[in-house]
Formats: structure tokens, sequence, C-alpha cells
């Protein structure tokens, strides 16, 4: 009978659902990173979770004579509201364009709350439009239980204008070139370079002060990919998640997964499975690394059995 009656009040406890954050639930600020353009930062370091109610992303802000372009809208279609209040503290001109870096739900499902400002143009790769289509539903859902109830429930909007191949666009005189990371972080990340301003937009490409996702990722690429970004010399980096940096923050995370692929690499060659290999890993990571990845031991397990599989699939190349 007790333990009844304690399974009954522990299922209560779990299924106890908790009210939606509101707007003013989120304490957002745009600050000014180079002339035009500010960024919002989540203080976040981790996934969506009940203490960040789900905004653990950033969004960047480019003011042109056309009006406002906003990349990446954030976890939730209250976070993408917030994200609008924040814009207009700093500016009161129309939303013409919004960017959605990539397809995870942490940059995109605040679209919603940018639909109001009757923006121009949703753009996304064709790929991480395909994604969103397919996968909206299930991150709305994750981020409600990862969250206790914090992002809410609503339908989400993905973007609607499709770009296939690297590009150089003007958006209301700001030149953008549009760079494919090759899949890196995950499959149709675009990358944002703004040649006048050495300013880039990131997304998920970067991760500054935060240990990287690898769940959906080509690491491989990834690394070839961090040295293209590098080339470009960005006096300002505005990454997916983490403080605004310059490009000293590339060369570092390129450090970070070149040396966890060659760690891997150097196991595999020996005949080690992942789980045999992962505790000296562990430690060799923690002690070059740690410093500037403070979350890394959230993230280095599940990163070693991922990039353990692509070292693994690349030896069969
Ligand atoms: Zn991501």
């Amino acid at each position: 009978m007790l333990r009844k009656i304690v399974l009954l009040a522990v299922l209560l406890a779990s299924s106890q659902i908790h009210a939606a954050a509101g707007v003013d639930d989120y304490a957002m600020k745009a600050q000014k990173v180079a002339d035009g353009v500010w960024a919002i930062i989540s203080p976040a370091i981790s996934f969506p979770d009940p203490s960040n109610k789900g905004w653990n992303s950033n969004t960047a802000i480019v003011e042109t004579s056309e009006g406002l372009l906003v990349f990446d809208t954030g976890s939730s279609e209250t976070i993408g509201k917030a994200l609008i209040k924040a814009i207009r503290a700093v500016s009161d001109r129309p939303i013409k364009w919004v960017i959605n870096s990539h397809s995870h739900g942490d940059h995109w499902l605040g679209n919603g709350a940018f639909v109001a400002e009757k923006p121009a143009e949703m753009i996304a790769s064709d790929v991480a439009i395909g994604e969103m289509k397919k996968g909206g539903a299930d991150w709305v859902d994750r981020f409600h239980s990862m969250t206790d109830g914090a992002t809410g429930r609503f339908t989400p909007v993905a973007a609607k204008q499709a770009v296939t191949k690297r590009m150089s666009r003007s958006f209301g005189g700001v030149e953008v070139e549009i760079l494919f990371s090759g899949n890196s972080h995950s499959p149709g990340d675009i990358v944002f370079w703004l040649p006048q301003k050495s300013v880039l937009l990131t997304g998920d490409t970067m991760y500054i002060e935060r240990a990287p996702a690898t769940f959906d990722s080509n690491a491989r690429q990834w690394i070839a990919f961090l040295d293209e970004m590098a080339a470009l010399k960005p006096k300002v980096v505005i990454p997916g998640h983490g403080p605004v940096a310059g490009v000293a923050s590339i060369t570092r995370l390129h450090d970070y997964l070149n040396t966890l692929w060659e760690l891997i690499a150097a196991g595999f060659a020996e005949g080690k499975a992942d789980f045999e290999m992962a505790p000296a890993i562990k430690e060799q990571m923690k002690e070059k690394f740690e410093k500037d990845f403070p979350n890394i031991d959230d993230r280095l397990g599940q990163s070693i059995s991922q990039l353990y599989l692509q070292v693994e699939a690349a030896d069969f190349e």
C-alpha cells in the first residue's frame, strides 16, 4: 500500500504540468557588436532546461537600408516574441528578413512570432527546410519536456525561401556571402559572412566557451570548415552558443575537434572500442580544454561515441 502511494506521488510529481514561460520571463538585451550589428546572447551553458526556460541560443540583428535582418529565432514562439521585444529596444525599423542557420529547434522554433512582423523572406538552406518540416513537431515536444513545459505548445513555422548553394547577395546594401558548412555541425547549416563589417554569423558551426554538440555532425568536414572560416579573419564572430569573440575562438574549436578526432583515431587503430578508450581521452581532453569549454564533462562522453562511429566509417572509405 505504502509503495503504491509513493508511486502515485512520484507519478503526480512527474506529470505535473507547469505553466509555459511568458515574454517577460526572458532577460534579453541586444548588445551592439559592430556598426549596425547587434547580438542577443543567451547566458545558458546547457541544452534547453527548466532553469533557462528553453532560451539557450543566440540571435543576431543586422540593420540595412531596407530594414532589419534577424539571424536565428530561439527555441519557442514565446522566445521569438521576447527577441522581438529586445530588438525593438534598439531599432523600430521593419523586420524584413528572418534567417535560420540550421534545423535544430533552438534556432528556428521562434519563427512563428516573426510572422506578425510580415518579413519579406524567411530563409534557410533547402536541406534545413526539409528537416524543419519533418522534425518540427518533435522539437516542440522535446523542448516542452526538457524545460518542464516552459517552452509551451505551438505550431512551428518552417523557413520558406530556400538557398541551395553558396552565393553572394545584398540585403539592403549590406553584402553577404552565404556559406555552406558542408553539413558540418548539422545537415544544411548556413553561415552569413559580412565582409564590409568583418562579422561572421556562424550558427552552431561555432561554439564559444561551450563544448560543441556533435550528435548531428560530420566532424571531419567541420574541422575543414573551421579552417575555411578562420581564413576569412573575421573581427567579430557571433556563435550559435556562447559569447561574441574574435577569430582565435575559431582556431580553439578547431583544435578541440581535431584533437578529439586524432585521439579516437589512434585508439581505433589500436583496436580499442569506444568505451575502452573513453576514460583516457576524457582525461587528456579535459586537461587541454576544460578552461575554455567548461561544460566539457557533459558533452565528451556522447561526442566520443558519436565521433568513434565517424572514425570507423572513414576507415572503410
Ligand atoms: Zn545545432
